[in-house]
């Protein structure tokens, strides 16, 4: 097969997990002599790599489908490929209201990717969209668009069944790369410089390498050995899957960032019932207590859902008081938005108003708001210890960077560089960033 050096430019949407798939499909076409492009408009290739979790993402992706009709439209040759998530469960849509792609490719069968652009000229319309239980991409060398920081998939797929989640119908079985391989590549990473490694999983403390009877927790003492340089931070976890254990090695292991993504989704235990989350307000509150007991100074982070089917006012107000119970450090906040081939699409009644999703969700996000500033205030007069990521964005003369809770801080950058470790006094706060002097 040859590419004859074609280019290609890849739209990457949603979360981490697919930022990594596009760094690995990056990998599996420059391996096949493709060469990346610097933007779209000079690309012979555009992939979009999808993300079907909620509406709003699809309906970028649609934004940007239209767009890319007028340039085929003038381009004929130009190729238009749909990855990931969304042709995964709407295969047929894809081909009726964007007949102009050339291909759609779901997250199992990226390997194809090379021969499918190859024969995209002759057979149109082509889709693979098998489901692989044993595709983890483990072996292939990521092509990197940082130096500091990666993410590291450490498993694909999902078992669960959250009555509002489309991503076990997109990404199939839960499948996990195994122990020795996760280890040699955080400990590749470490050599080839980079300070701090994301282990990614959508339910990432279910990770397991039966071979080894190892869990999560295992594994995440293993990597933090073998890369003692690193900082190591991982997502998402569950919270009916959090185990003491984990958290004992987060609180033991110096160089595991003391910060825990946990989501909640709604304060009601009713909601969580029918969310199908496997667990109560009450379970999950002990959870916390648990992490508090054995890492006092961890920062929790959350991800929630306004308005999901049925919720009353008052299950709202249960949301808004469990974030003042917690005090979650920050948290994703979303209204619901139903996505065909769930539970919930199937067999509940979307029937909170618009409107009222919306209200409820700016509440969620004013609360919020207050919550992390007072948080983030109260770091005023602290030193901490900052990874430097790269130049701020108003400013070269300063530096941005994170903290081991996983905090922005904006700082002046004097003799430092991305890259570098060093101590911050804290002299302001938003309520999403913070301001400081190098000390
Ligand atoms: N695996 C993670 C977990 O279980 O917590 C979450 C993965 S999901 C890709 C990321 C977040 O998107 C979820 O935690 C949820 O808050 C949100 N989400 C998922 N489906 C949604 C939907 N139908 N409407 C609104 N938000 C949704
Ligand atoms: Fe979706 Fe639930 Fe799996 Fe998270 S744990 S990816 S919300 S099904």
């Amino acid at each position: 097969m040859t590419s004859m050096s074609q280019s290609f430019y890849i739209h990457t949407f949603g979360c981490q997990m697919n930022q990594a798939d596009t760094e690995i499909v990056t990998a599996l076409l420059v391996g096949e002599g493709f060469v990346p492009a610097a933007d779209e408009a000079a690309a012979d290739i555009v992939l979009l790599n999808s993300c079907a979790v909620r509406e709003n993402a699809e309906e970028r992706l649609g934004n940007i489908l239209t767009q890319l009709k007028g340039r085929k439209r003038r381009r004929k040759e130009l190729i238009i490929g749909v990855l990931g998530c969304v042709p995964q469960f709407e295969r047929e849509r894809m081909f009726s209201d964007y007949p102009f792609v050339d291909f759609i490719v779901g997250p199992d069968n990226y390997r194809e990717l090379p021969g499918i652009i190859a024969n995209s000229r002759e057979q149109k319309r082509l889709a693979r969209l098998d489901y692989d239980q044993q595709e983890t991409y483990a072996g292939i060398d990521p092509v990197r668009t940082g130096t500091i920081s990666a993410f590291l998939p450490v498993m694909r797929g999902c078992n669960n069944h959250c009555a509002f989640c489309v991503v076990p119908v997109t990404r199939g079985r839960e499948r996990s790369v195994g122990f020795e391989r996760v280890v040699a590549e955080v400990a590749a990473l470490a050599a080839a410089g980079f300070r701090e490694v994301t282990l990614l999983g959508q339910n990432v403390n279910s990770w397991h390498d039966a071979e080894k009877r190892l869990d999560f927790a295992g594994l995440l003492e293993g990597v933090s050995i073998a890369a003692p340089q690193m900082r190591i931070r991982f997502t998402t976890s569950h919270p009916k899957d959090i185990s003491e254990s984990l958290v004992k090695v987060i609180a033991a292991r110096a160089n595991i960032c003391n910060h825990i993504h946990l989501p909640v989704q709604s304060g009601s235990s009713r909601m969580l019932d029918l969310m199908k989350r496997g667990h109560t307000r009450e379970e999950y509150l002990d959870r916390i207590a648990m992490i508090r007991r054995h890492i006092p100074d961890a920062a929790i982070t959350t991800d929630l859902i306004a308005g999901f089917c049925t919720e009353t006012e008052e299950e709202h107000q249960q949301t808004l008081s469990l974030m003042e119970e917690v005090g979650f450090d920050s948290s994703f906040m979303f209204h619901y938005s139903v996505r065909p081939g769930t539970w919930a699409a199937r067999n509940l009644p979307d029937d909170v108003p618009e409107a009222v999703k919306k209200r409820r969700l700016q509440e969620i996000i004013d609360l919020q708001n207050s919550i992390s500033r007072e948080k983030y205030q109260g770091d005023i007069g602290q030193t901490v210890e900052v990874l430097a990521e790269s130049e701020s964005k108003r400013s070269s003369s300063q530096l941005m960077g994170r903290t081991m809770t996983n905090r922005a801080v904006v700082f002046s950058r004097g003799e430092c560089n991305p890259g570098d470790t060093l101590l911050v006094k804290i002299t302001g706060a938003t309520s999403a960033t913070l301001t400081g002097e190098a000390v």
